[in-house]
């Protein structure tokens, strides 16, 4: 646990991290995980948090060590997609049971690991340590290492049980593991002057894939995407890009900071979401791979596919300016997408009442005040009371945000769309654009609204 407990402390010590080196000394030793408030929905453990980030790498088994409710609460609920092996959509769990707590359960994970290299021969194993298996002390940093060593096969622990701290944290552990355990231990077939790696991008909905066909036009490879799409040897030998874009805010600056402190990778964060910044993401890219030694006309190619994207975007986005000019939208989501959709919406017209910024870094605060001008729109902890309040005054016209906050939208009768971790359309890139404006216009048009917003009969007919 000391090893545990040290990397924990080194995460919340990012450097890169501002939030974190806003604090005085005494509170980055508190890290930043708050008590949940009683009747609070829990947002994820770290172990959920892990899993989430390294799931996504589709050819390895992940293992999780721990009782079949930790495996529960977070197989499958993501739409991480894959081109290829579907095995990362196995679950796997040692289903430590009662005897076990007593007596330790680090000879079934063995056993466990044994099989399932026997039985699927992966590239590797990813082991997940949970709150239960940690605190009857399987050590399954030693494990994995004898396994390892026993097996010939990589086999990855991930230390990351739920009681550390948040899904947010569990994210950066997860990055810690690859950093340990992954990157650098494979070499590439072939480099190119024009590799680089995606950081925190996870694939979901296929986002990647409505990225990658415009990169691939600009000869650029993704050499590895953590962990969209990923297959093991790609992470494994992720050392070798040029440059780096870390996509989702902040979850694995970790991983970007630490190669390029590593590797020399140079990274900058930036975003698929919206016309402008996907050609922005597009710009930087080969930004940096110039200064990495690219031919310099990269920066003219990619100025060429940008121009003719971005006709190609408006032209489609133009259909629904006048339907969507006015609209008033409530955004809850948070780091990322709480300015970047912003920037989206805002490109065709739509007016943003609100974006909460719960989980949005100082960087991201300082983005939404760039694109919005003021402070006022920004709603730090919107509780569904308030979301309803805002919703029934009408004023909103339709609330983007995740699962968990739809059902107040559905309550005050105001459409609703999903945005975050569960949706089925992917809105990356340009032509992800034209679909999520496509599905705002689809859902603030649904006739269903104005037939739920009628009286009920009962209400209004006199029964004679
Ligand atoms: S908090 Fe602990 S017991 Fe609960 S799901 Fe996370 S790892 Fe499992």
């Amino acid at each position: 646990m000391d090893g545990l407990a040290n990397t924990v402390q080194q995460v919340f010590n990012e450097p890169a991290c501002g939030k974190n080196q806003g604090k005085s000394d005494k509170e980055r030793k508190k890290g930043c995980t708050k008590a949940l408030q009683p009747g609070a929905a829990a947002g994820g453990c770290a172990f959920d948090g892990a899993k989430i980030a390294l799931q996504p790498i589709t050819d390895v088994a992940h293992l999780v060590h721990g009782p079949i409710a930790c495996e529960g609460n977070s197989w499958d609920n993501r739409g991480a997609k894959s081109s290829g092996p579907l095995l990362y959509r196995t679950g796997f769990t040692t289903d430590i049971n009662e005897t076990d707590v007593v007596f330790g359960g680090e000879k079934r994970l063995f056993r466990a690991i044994k099989e399932i290299l026997a039985k699927y021969d992966p590239p590797a194993v990813f082991v997940y340590q949970t709150c239960v298996t940690a605190l009857i002390g399987d050590d399954i940093e030693a494990l994995c290492k004898a396994a390892s060593a026993r097996f010939g096969r990589p086999v990855i622990p991930v230390n990351a049980p739920g009681f550390v701290g948040s899904k947010n944290l569990g994210n950066k552990l997860a990055g810690e593991a690859l950093l340990e355990y992954v990157i650098g231990t494979q070499e590439p077939e072939y480099t190119t002057p024009y590799d680089i790696n995606i950081i925190g991008e996870y694939n979901l909905a296929g986002e990647l894939w409505q990225v990658k066909p415009l990169l691939a036009e600009l000869g650029i490879r993704v050499l590895a995407c953590i962990s969209g799409d990923a297959r093991y040897r790609e992470v494994a030998s992720a050392h070798r890009a040029r440059a780096a874009m870390m996509v989702c805010s902040k979850a694995m600056i970790n991983v970007a900071r630490k190669m390029e402190e590593r590797y020399a990778i140079p990274f900058f964060e930036g975003s698929f979401y919206g016309v402008s910044d996907m050609s922005e993401a597009l710009r930087e890219i080969a930004r940096l791979l110039i200064a990495r030694g690219a031919p310099a006309d990269l920066a003219e190619r990619a100025e060429a596919l940008i121009a003719r994207e971005e006709a190609r975007a408006w032209t489609r986005l133009d259909a629904y300016r006048p339907r969507l000019k006015g609209k008033r939208a409530l955004l809850i989501t948070g780091g990322v997408k709480s300015w970047s959709v912003v920037a989206a919406l805002q490109e065709i017209g739509v007016e943003i009442v609100g974006t909460s910024v719960k989980k949005s870094t100082k960087e991201d605060k300082e983005r939404i005040k760039k694109i919005m001008g003021d402070e006022a729109h920004m709603i730090e902890d919107m509780t569904p009371r308030e979301m309803y309040k805002l919703l029934k005054d009408a004023r909103a016209d339709i609330m983007l945000s995740g699962g968990r906050s739809q059902f107040v939208a559905l309550k005050a009768k105001v459409p609703w769309l999903d945005i975050n971790q569960e949706r089925h359309h992917a809105y990356a890139g340009y032509d992800g654009m034209v679909a999520l404006v496509g599905e705002i216009d689809k859902a603030l048009y649904n006739p269903i609204w104005a037939q739920v917003r009628r009286p009920a009969p009962w209400d209004t007919e006199t029964v004679s």
